[in-house]
């Protein structure tokens, strides 16, 4: 089963993967944690990535569709996989249709979590404090 899963940061997309993944064995892409274990690895998309991520923009579709296509061709993605922060544009969306189709696989569901706006903002403030206190700790 393939899904991509749609909601803002802090909807419990993340969570809801990891449940997927233990229950039914598919595998959790997110394309936000690809990139910070680039970026944290050094290697050369890691390098293009890091300004473009702190600047808080997309980093380009050629490289995000590139990883992507790399990744789910990958022998542990038989089982299914799980999108989570791709596809983002319009660009990357007509991508991911075209290499699905190339590799003779679709879709099953797309899922869009939904949260309350004022439960979303505790969570990230919430998210938020606890990296800055975990910095707090590592600088000690
Ligand atoms: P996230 O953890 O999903 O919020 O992603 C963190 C950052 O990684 C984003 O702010 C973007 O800079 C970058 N990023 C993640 N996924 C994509 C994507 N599909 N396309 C472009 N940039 C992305």
């Amino acid at each position: 089963m393939n899904l991509i899963l749609l909601g803002p940061p802090g909807a419990g997309k993340g969570t809801q993967a990891r449940k997927l993944q233990d229950e039914r064995g598919l595998i959790q892409l997110s394309t936000g944690d690809m990139l910070r274990a680039a970026v944290k690895s050094g290697s050369e998309i890691g390098k293009r990535a890091k300004a473009v991520m702190d600047a808080g923009k997309l980093v380009s579709d050629d490289i995000m569709i590139a990883m992507i296509e790399e990744r789910i061709g990958q022998p542990d993605c038989k089982n299914g996989f799980i999108l989570d922060g791709f596809p983002r544009t319009e660009a990357q969306a007509e991508a991911l249709d075209a290499m699905l189709a190339r590799k003779g696989l679709k879709l099953d569901h797309v899922i869009e979590m939904a949260i309350d706006e004022k439960a979303l903002t505790e969570r990230i403030v919430g998210r938020y404090r606890s990296e800055e206190h975990t910095s707090e700790l590592q600088s000690l």
